[in-house]
């Protein structure tokens, strides 16, 4: 199928959810408030979005069929315990699944590749998020970027962390995420190596390929408004996106 034949399906790329007194020094630009996000759920109900999850979205590709329309796939990354606290009650009120890339040495932890002051998720708050539905990948053992790792280590942490996802949900299939959305074609190819249903990455200008290996994804920031929001949804934005930006399409 032709890119432009595909149905647009918006892959939306969030970090942290909770209230700005507790944001902390942390990454603030990565943190949107529950009243925020709750906006947004509500806005994709009303606009008649429902949320798919990754094993759709490979189906869809691998079917060369498109998904009905309006349908989104909500991603958050590194498994911080604000997921559980805030945005997870907003996503069982609206009837939504989001999927949770996890640095699976920090489970229970804190964010060490960063400040070390932010707590992660732990064992029984993400078997608890599994149970209703929320899905649950991996984003290396300890939040390694893989374009700059050695192949040895990358390929121990691929493997440690997907076995140690797949423990935790009982499933085979196991969608992964690139940390810093950081990737090359050697990384790219150990991650398919490694055996994982597919991988996320970030926006690359939104010129995406064919690639189940290379999904890119749409960031929320605090800064985005609803109309801001309602834009990322729509089949422009990726072009809508360049030209603000003054990229050329290239190819
Ligand atoms: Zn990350």
């Amino acid at each position: 199928m032709n890119p432009a034949e595909r149905v647009w399906i918006p892959v939306l790329c969030y970090h942290r959810v909770c209230p700005v007194f507790e944001r902390g020094i942390d990454s603030p630009s990565l943190c949107v408030t529950p009243d925020q996000f709750k906006r947004q759920l509500r806005l994709l109900k009303f606009l008649g979005y429902r949320s798919i999850t990754p094993q759709d979205l490979v189906a869809y590709r691998q079917s060369r069929k498109n998904p009905p329309r309006k349908s989104a796939l909500l991603t958050f990354d590194d498994g911080y315990e604000d997921n559980y606290l805030y945005a997870f009650p907003l996503l069982k009120q609206f009837s939504m699944t989001a999927t949770l890339f996890l640095v699976t040495d920090s489970i229970g932890k804190k964010n060490d590749w960063d400040s070390g002051s932010l707590s992660l998720l732990n064992e029984s708050q993400i078997e608890e998020m599994h149970l209703s539905g929320i899905q649950f990948g991996s984003h290396t053992a300890g939040h390694l970027d893989l374009s700059q790792a050695d192949s040895e280590v990358t390929k121990r942490e691929l493997l440690v962390s997907k076995e140690k996802v797949q423990d935790l949900t009982s499933r085979l299939d196991i969608p992964f995420c690139y940390p810093y959305s950081r990737l090359n074609s050697q990384s790219k190819q150990l991650v398919k190596d490694a055996g994982y249903s597919c991988a996320f990455a970030g926006d690359r200008n939104f010129e995406e390929g064919e690639d189940i290996f290379d999904l890119m994804r749409i960031q929320v920031f605090p800064s985005t408004s609803l109309l801001g929001f309602w834009k990322k949804l729509q089949p422009w934005y990726p072009a809508w996106y360049r030209f603000q930006k003054g990229i050329k399409k290239s190819g």
